[in-house]
């Protein structure tokens, strides 16, 4: 944050204040967004929470869950006033306008000061203030440190730690990235100093499966799992027919592509889902290979080095054919990437 000074003074006396983060929430997005928002309550600040659209169930647990305003979901009204009506917007967890969907273009409208928390690369210069660093491991991270910058820190009770460290422990993969540094640690155990309960969140967001979730999951690993070792790459293409058959709710596909990326010697993994609004993509990467950078050119995505989305509005079929055509022109990129935990 380089003007502190006069985001501090901007915080100093009650306003009206909208925190909104990106189409459907994982528990980093929800997590900052409710951490945050239950300190700036706490400060005295009018604060709603918007999400442009609804989250997995496994995040409802959190504080402040019972109040967030799902814009998609009939709100547009409410939400467009709020947005109209607020002092200060902040954007928690992703770059670009367009990742919020139509919310996008009333916060852009707004006059109201926006301030950008994030750590995705290459944002777009929409906002007032940031507090910006694509180094972090997630928003939560960045968060804690801006209380703490704002001498807020003595604020964070149990409930809003949890928040904060549900969000650390789902982008750092549980505590494995790469992203996992000294500093998530040492924040980390001050979150539990605080007293967020990390068994209680760990079995909150990774263990409550549906039966038919985990069922959805034993069927995409054993009959959807492609493998193209010429191009050390990996994906599974699930229709929309295979969402219904298991009745998948929303998150339920979360982590299905890290399955992928778990083959030995894989290097690209990807999901490409058809949503009925769109062809949605998850991508992640091993070391160099940059998902951001192959989102961003060919699938209308972005998001970080070895972990980004896309979408793309051709069918499921097209899409996929596409993938397959992109690969070639990567397969040096993809075959000279050296896996440095590989035991041979
Ligand atoms: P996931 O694959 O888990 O949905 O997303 C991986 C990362 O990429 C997250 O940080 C997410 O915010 C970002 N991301 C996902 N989809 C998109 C997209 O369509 N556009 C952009 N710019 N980022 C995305
Ligand atoms: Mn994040």
């Amino acid at each position: 944050m380089q003007n502190l000074e006069a985001f501090s003074k901007l915080l100093g006396s009650p306003k009206n204040i909208v925190i909104t983060t990106h189409h459907k929430p994982d528990a980093d997005a929800l997590g900052s967004s409710l951490g945050l928002g239950g300190i700036l309550k706490k400060k005295g600040h009018t604060v709603s929470v918007i999400t442009p659209t609804d989250y997995p169930a496994f995040l409802n647990w959190m504080k402040g869950n019972d109040e967030v305003i799902i814009y998609e979901a009939n709100n547009q009204a409410v939400s467009k006033d709020l947005v109209e009506k607020a002092d200060v917007i902040f954007c928690l967890d992703f770059n670009t306008l367009s990742r919020i969907n139509e919310l996008g273009e009333l916060v852009r409208a707004s006059s109201a000061i926006k301030v950008l928390i994030d750590h995705h690369l290459e944002p777009e210069p929409f906002y007032d203030f940031q507090y910006w660093n694509i180094a972090a491991a997630a928003t939560c991270e960045l968060v804690y440190e801006l209380l703490v910058k704002m001498n807020y820190e003595s604020l964070l009770d149990k409930d809003l730690a949890e928040c904060l460290y549900a969000g650390i422990m789902t982008d750092t993969g549980g505590f494995r990235h790469n992203n996992t540094t000294a500093n998530v640690h040492n924040i980390t155990a001050k979150l539990i100093s605080h007293g967020a309960d990390n068994a209680r969140v760990a079995k909150l967001v990774y263990d409550t499966n549906s039966l038919d979730r985990l069922r959805f999951m034993g069927y995409a690993l054993s009959e959807k799992l492609t493998v193209l070792p010429e191009y050390r790459t990996a994906f599974f293409a699930i229709t929309s027919e295979e969402l219904k058959r298991f009745n998948s709710k929303t998150g339920d596909t979360e982590g299905l592509v890290n399955y992928a990326l778990s083959l030995e010697g894989i290097v690209l993994a990807a999901v490409i889902i058809d949503r009925t609004e769109a062809v949605k993509m998850s991508f992640r990467s091993i070391g160099p290979f940059s998902v951001n950078d192959f989102a961003r050119a060919h699938f209308e995505g972005g998001g970080h080095r070895n972990a980004a989305g896309g979408k793309s509005d051709e069918s499921l079929e097209k899409t996929v054919e596409k993938f397959l055509s992109l690969l070639p022109a990567y397969q040096a990129d993809l075959t000279n990437v050296k896996i440095t935990n590989q035991v041979n």
